[in-house]
């Protein structure tokens, strides 16, 4: 520990207990390493306040000395963005302990939120209101809110309400100087100037540390049903979308795949079935819901709106779930994709990447015979949320693969990936944010967009202590 941590260490101890800092490194070692064991980091000590004034404490002291602070919630970052660096410079500061739901609204259909709820114990607590917060995703029982807002996380119902930015009606933070923002007042109208909430909101925690929300909720799901759809190409998929959408607003995931995805997943994944008996070249899940009792059943709205389709042929065929079982299981392979594609294709540089969603069948296609062009012997191919423009784009080593492949291509690939998005006006980080993974390349595609990143971080921010070496 040097001696700036040390001393904040025991101001701290001195003032709120010895539980404020955890220094023993059986603590700590859990919280040094990514979600995915990709990146190692050093720390001393986890700081974890219990309230906001606590967390106030602790930013306020770490600024004079600046000692950094690397914040963390469930560590369940996809780039890296919660892990200290490995130099030992840092501190963490978790937010875990902050887990209490303040209020619930249930007539304003509001939530506040410490940022250490988990996103599955926020679910549990509004339903039990009769009420559901309409954003989810595969870490859900260890994603954080602060954690969720940082990132902007997105999942796979943001094509009916957004992603996390969406959802977020006012923050409060502790910002670098150690003042509070209290942003949880529930205004419906404020003109005061800049957002420091919506600035707050995919911040990766260089901005400050987000210690409640106040969130947006929606009715509860009273039915849903999930069609599996057999489809030519992204295209038709993008069709199908789009005609689906003309006849409801009740369409909350439409997620797409391609036959090898689908294959993959039935050799590896125990208990998976092939939903359709034809093969087909690309499938596509589409999720409806009724958040009435008497709205026009889920399966019945998909089989109404699918029949023209099919007799179309733009669908080539396509079976709807009879029950909650049959949803979940045809969720289950669209969920293992990426652990079914692991193990059957073996190593593959992963892209989350995102493109207009009119622009994306032709640059699934374009950006596909270009890489393996490039890289003789791998396929490439996305599956995912074609409905918001993003997919998860997977280059597989195909014959090319050896032990160190990805230390040997994956920085080519990924570069080429990257300047085909670009060219295509897309994002090189569609939901799981830019933090040690992608900062090379942000600034190396979008050098005006950095600088003006860092203005904003370099006044907010002057002593650079808030998750140095992240995002800008
Ligand atoms: C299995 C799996 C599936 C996933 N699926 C999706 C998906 O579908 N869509 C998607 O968008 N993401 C997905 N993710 C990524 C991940 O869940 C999100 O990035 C999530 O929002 C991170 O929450 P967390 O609490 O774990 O944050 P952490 O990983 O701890 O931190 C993430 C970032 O936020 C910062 N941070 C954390 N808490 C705070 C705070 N209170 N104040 C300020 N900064 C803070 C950290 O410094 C870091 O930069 C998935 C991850 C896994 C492991």
């Amino acid at each position: 520990m040097t001696p700036a941590q040390q001393s904040l260490v025991e101001q701290l101890r001195a003032r709120f207990g010895e539980r404020i800092a955890l220094t023993e490194p059986s603590d700590v070692e859990p919280w040094l390493t990514d979600w995915r064991g990709r990146w190692h980091g050093q720390s001393p000590a986890i700081l974890q306040p219990r309230s906001t004034d606590e967390a106030a404490a602790i930013v306020g002291l770490a600024g004079e000395p600046g000692v950094p602070l690397v914040p963390q919630g469930g560590n369940t970052s996809m780039v890296g963005g919660a892990t200290p660096a490995a130099d030992g410079t840092a501190l963490i500061l978790s937010l875990r302990r902050m887990n209490r739901i303040r209020s619930i609204d249930r007539a304003g259909r509001r939530v506040v939120a410490e940022a250490g709820v988990i996103l599955q114990a926020l679910h549990e607590a509004v339903l039990a209101q009769g009420l559901r917060f309409p954003l989810t995703l595969g870490a859900r029982g260890s994603a954080t809110i602060g954690g969720l807002i940082s990132t902007n996380a997105g999942g796979t119902q943001v094509l009916r309400f957004g992603p996390m930015r969406a959802l977020v009606d006012g923050i409060e933070a502790v910002l670098p100087d150690g003042t509070i923002h209290d942003g949880l007042s529930g205004l419906k109208k404020d003109n005061r100037g800049y957002s420091l909430d919506q600035l707050l909101v995919g911040a990766e925690g260089t901005l400050g540390i987000v210690t409640a929300a106040r969130l947006k909720l929606v009715p509860p799901i009273h039915s849903r049903a999930v069609a599996w759809l057999g489809l030519a190409s992204p295209q038709q998929a993008l069709d199908t979308l789009r005609a689906l959408e003309a006849g409801t607003d009740r369409i909350e995931g439409f997620e797409i795949l391609p036959r090898e995805s689908l294959e993959a997943a039935l050799k590896h994944i125990p208990g998976t079935r092939a939903p359709l008996d034809t093969p087909h070249d690309w499938h596509a899940l589409v999720e409806a819901t009724a958040d009435r009792a008497d709205a026009e059943p889920p399966a019945d709205l998909l089989a109404r709106l699918l029949a023209p389709l099919i007799e179309r042929r733009l669908v080539e065929d396509a079976v709807i779930s009879a029950s909650e079982a049959q949803a979940e299981a045809f969720w289950r392979i669209r969920d293992s994709l990426s652990e079914a594609e692991r193990a059957a294709f073996g190593p593959a540089t992963q892209h989350d990447i995102s493109v207009p969603v009119d622009a994306m069948p032709r640059f699934m296609a374009e950006a596909a015979a270009e890489v393996e062009r490039a890289f003789p012997g791998t396929s490439a191919s996305g599956f995912g949320h074609l409905g918001d423009g993003n997919i998860h784009f997977h280059v597989r080593a195909g014959s090319r693969r050896g032990p160190d492949w990805l230390e040997r291509e994956g920085e080519a690939v990924q570069r080429l990936v990257d300047d085909l998005v670009a060219a295509a006006g897309g994002s090189i980080s569609a939901e799981h944010g830019i933090g040690v993974m992608k900062k090379d390349e942000l600034e190396r595609l979008s050098p005006d967009r950095v600088r003006q990143l860092r203005a904003i971080k370099a006044a907010l921010d002057p002593n650079g202590i808030m998750n140095p070496g992240k995002l800008v």
